[in-house]
């Protein structure tokens, strides 16, 4: 495990970019950094890693908490996923499908801890086995591995996963130690020469004026001035005299990674009637503390169409530990990261388990933690029933060198080196 270079250097306090600043004055009016990426999630992470990569790129990462990776990036299933649910023709079908085989590669390679364990979806009754044949046509449709599991092998293989009517089997899907895999891409990038910028909120953007190609980014004290979610903050020209705890850069690209802030971000960029209204679905987990019943794969119930998540699934950790969830629920704020553990939901997550590990011991059963997944609208997100939400990554008409990431959720982990790509491309093709 690497320490962070610059653990804990704001923005304005950073010796490299003054340099780089004073270094902007000169004649030759360039933008400090080639590209500035707002977001030191897995997401913005794989984006910076992989921008740093091309000739010539000085890429300034910027994070407004003191650490990297820690909001969603490290508040989720840390599954790797095989792409089942997300229809033909999503950008999240393409991206989880190239993302999971570029994570296995990079983990095999880096040494990033990672198991291929497979995934079981379970079917109690005909409904439900309905949906597993239409994940089953979907996945062999795309090329995915998939197949059903005959009753007896399932019986013998898994005996405390009940699966009255089926079992799909997933062989592809897996898991990866999500913080592991963060240090190995903020290693990757800073080792080429990249530049983070720890404790550095956004608080505000000037798009490229008078046909110079530089956006002016400014960061405020960590805390004192963090954005809202939503909230507008674009910069003009004549609030450029900014507060003196501010700092600015500039940069000829910019990238909005900013997860559950992104759509405050945008707001900044854009004009109002191009403004975007987070919306924010929170998952909650659950603890099991005893040693049985475990088993040696992860366990789905089948999906349900127009549902904000995948329901409340069984999954393991690197250390082989058991957590239930997430469950969903639309919450307010960004900042509503407290598990829920009120009666209901409870005893809702806990029906859904039973019907699935009835052996489990629900005294054993407690609360653990909470995510939020970053949505557009009170959208599904699986692509059977109305609504469906795919990730949104567009290089914004009008707004030439912004390149504008929005609802990146799950399978958002998985897609991350893939998302980099398509950024890559996006900026280059
Ligand atoms: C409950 C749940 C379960 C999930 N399970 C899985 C799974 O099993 N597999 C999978 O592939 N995906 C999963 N996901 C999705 C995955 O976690 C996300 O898609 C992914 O982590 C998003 O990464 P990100 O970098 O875009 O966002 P984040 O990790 O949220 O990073 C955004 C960063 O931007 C920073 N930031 C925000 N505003 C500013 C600002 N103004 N200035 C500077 N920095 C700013 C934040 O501090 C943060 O560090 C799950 C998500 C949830 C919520």
């Amino acid at each position: 495990m690497r320490p962070h270079v610059s653990a804990v250097r704001a923005l304005r306090h950073h010796p490299r970019i003054s340099q780089c600043r004073s270094l902007s004055s000169t004649a030759s009016r360039r933008a400090d950094f080639t590209h500035a990426i707002i977001g030191a999630g897995a997401v913005g992470l794989a984006i910076a890693r992989r921008l740093q990569q091309v000739d010539g790129a000085q890429v300034l990462l910027i994070e407004k908490h003191g650490m990297v990776g820690t909001e969603t990036s490290s508040r989720n299933s840390e599954v790797i996923h095989a792409g089942l649910y997300y229809g033909h023709d999503s950008l999240k079908t393409k991206l989880c499908l190239q993302g999971k085989q570029m994570m296995y590669e990079y983990c095999e390679r880096t040494g990033v801890p990672y198991m291929n364990c497979g995934k079981w979806i379970v079917a109690q009754n005909d409904l439900q086995m309905e949906e597993l044949h239409k994940v089953h046509d979907f996945a062999k449709s795309i090329g995915v591995p998939i197949h059903f599991v005959p009753k007896d092998e399932a019986k013998r293989r898994e005996p405390d996963v009940r699966a009255e009517a089926g079992v799909l089997e997933s062989p592809s899907t897996g898991i990866v130690d999500s913080h592991g895999f963060m240090r190995q891409l903020h290693a990757d990038f800073e080792d080429l020469g990249g530049m983070t910028a720890l404790a550095s909120p956004v608080s505000k953007i000037q798009p490229p004026t008078h046909g110079q190609r530089q956006w002016k980014i400014w960061t405020a004290p960590p805390r004192a001035s963090e954005p809202q979610a939503s909230s507008p903050s674009a910069a003009t020209p004549e609030q450029e005299g900014a507060g003196d705890d501010e700092a600015s850069i500039t940069a000829e690209t910019l990238i909005n990674s900013a997860g559950l802030y992104a759509c405050g971000i945008n707001n900044m960029v854009l004009p109002r009637d191009r403004h975007r209204t987070p919306f924010y679905a929170k998952g909650t987990y659950f603890s099991y503390s005893k040693s049985h019943p475990k088993p040696r794969t992860l366990v789905y119930p089948a999906p349900v169409p127009g549902h904000g998540g995948l329901g409340t699934h069984l999954t393991l950790d690197m250390a082989g530990r058991v957590r239930f969830g997430p469950d969903v629920e639309w919450v307010d704020s960004p900042n509503d990261l407290a598990p829920t553990g009120n009666s209901a939901r409870f005893a809702a997550a806990l029906e859904d388990i039973k019907s699935y590990l009835p052996g489990i011991d629900t005294e054993s059963i407690a609360l653990d933690y909470a995510g939020i997944r970053p949505k557009l609208g009170k959208l599904g997100a699986v692509a059977s029933g109305k609504g469906f939400q795919d990730f949104y990554i567009k290089m914004e008409e009008g707004y030439d060198g912004f390149v504008n990431l929005l609802g990146i959720e799950s399978p958002g982990l998985t897609s991350s080196l893939a998302i980099a790509e398509e950024v890559h491309g996006l900026l280059y093709k």
